[in-house]
């Protein structure tokens, strides 16, 4: 009988062009970001009409259109719930938000709206995680991280697809706009051949090359 290795699913954020991701490897399912604050149930809906279990919530940062609904989530799954450890005090709480003087008063507003949560596990770069590595990449936010495993790239906020054309962070959010410009030099080292943009259309071939192609930092 045909396996199936793993696959992945989206859950479109459609307010802000944003994914939320399902990884299911046989009946279990890892979720990459949550999106919005109002997701859980499609999220959740998602995972069950693919007759997977959520046991791993893995958030590529702290921002809220990657973890908006993660409280939710959380509550109504068990899963657990794994953030690199310089984002997680943002997560939990613990320390105010850093976010740079150039983000819109709109985008600021939404912010109230964050429920903290406590992370079960803390990442740090070199992880593995659901069959991924984690790969530190400061400077969107200072524990931003990607996801790794030589074919897929799953980027967070790292890198967008905007009409096929892949770009970089978005400067006006970026916590320090010269770190991330470093990750993203980074990034570019990679070989990929799919990109799971934090917004964006997934790209399903010739990521990394299509990547380097369109980037101008
Ligand atoms: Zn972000
Ligand atoms: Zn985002």
């Amino acid at each position: 009988m045909a396996e199936r290795i793993y696959s992945i699913y989206r859950v479109p954020i459609r307010e802000v062009n944003g994914n939320a991701y399902i990884v299911v490897k046989g009946k279990e399912a890892a979720v990459i970001d949550t999106g919005l604050p109002g997701y859980s149930e499609e999220i959740l809906k998602g995972a069950y009409s693919l007759d997977a279990k959520i046991s791993h919530i893995i958030l590529t940062h702290y921002h809220i259109d990657h973890t908006g609904s993660l409280k939710d989530l959380k509550e109504k799954t068990g899963a657990k719930v794994y953030i690199h450890e310089k984002d997680a005090p943002y997560l939990s709480g613990k320390e105010k938000f850093p976010l740079p003087s150039t983000v819109p008063s709109e985008a600021i507003k939404l912010y109230s709206a964050y429920r903290y949560v406590e992370p079960d596990f803390i990442l740090e770069d070199g992880d593995k995680i659901f069959g991924f590595k984690v790969i530190h990449v400061p400077g969107h936010t200072p524990g931003s991280i990607v996801l790794y495993d030589g074919k897929t790239l799953f980027a967070g906020d790292n890198m967008s697809n905007m009409e096929g054309k892949i770009e970089g962070s978005p400067a006006m959010f970026d916590w320090n706009r010269e770190l991330a410009k470093n990750s993203i030099k980074k990034l570019l080292e990679l070989d990929f051949e799919m990109l799971m943009p934090g917004h964006g259309d997934p790209v399903l071939e010739g990521a990394s090359d299509l990547a380097r192609r369109s980037i101008k930092l």
